[in-house]
């Protein structure tokens, strides 16, 4: 895996990280934030809701500096993603175009400034706060860093 940024020999995930998501809605929320996203990627989900791709621009997507993010609405919870879903499962919180979610969303908790140490994957999981990462399916080192080359693809051209 040459073209992967970071030397697998350094990792101190190199016995692979747990992670399932448990549907919380934790890292949808917060303070207000950003979901970054490419023209690509809001077609695809202009597609999954059957809208046109410029309405979709319009009505979901502002500009941050030179870049595009999903819309947020302000609940009792946070600033929640616009597609965040809290009605459709009791107890639950889930994406309303998961399988066209971006890849930001897609490569959670496995983003650069997460796997910087051990201490910054902690604080991520405490400030969020991630019931799922330490938890459930094992990935492997070689597995987060398909996932970490993917989100720092996706920042570079976000
Ligand atoms: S905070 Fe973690 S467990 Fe909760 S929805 Fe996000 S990824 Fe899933």
């Amino acid at each position: 895996m040459s073209d992967l940024p970071i030397d697998s020999k350094q990792q101190w995930y190199s016995g692979g990280l747990r992670f399932t998501c448990t549907s919380c809605g934790n890292c949808c929320t917060g303070p207000p934030g950003a979901v970054w996203v490419t023209i690509e990627e809001t077609k695809a989900m202009a597609s999954k809701l059957g809208v046109q791709a410029d309405v979709f621009l319009r009505t979901h997507v502002r500009r941050i500096g030179s870049r595009l993010s999903l819309t947020e609405q302000l609940t009792e919870y946070g600033h929640d993603c616009v597609f965040l879903d809290r009605q459709s499962i009791p107890g639950k919180a889930i994406c309303g175009v998961y399988e066209a979610r971006p890849v930001q969303c897609r490569t959670w908790p496995f983003w650069p400034e997460n796997l910087l140490d051990r201490q910054a994957s902690d604080q991520a999981r405490h400030d969020t706060p991630c019931p799922g990462m330490g938890h459930g399916r094992h990935h492997s080192a070689e597995q987060i860093l398909v996932q970490l080359t993917r989100s720092i693809q996706s920042e570079d051209s976000a």
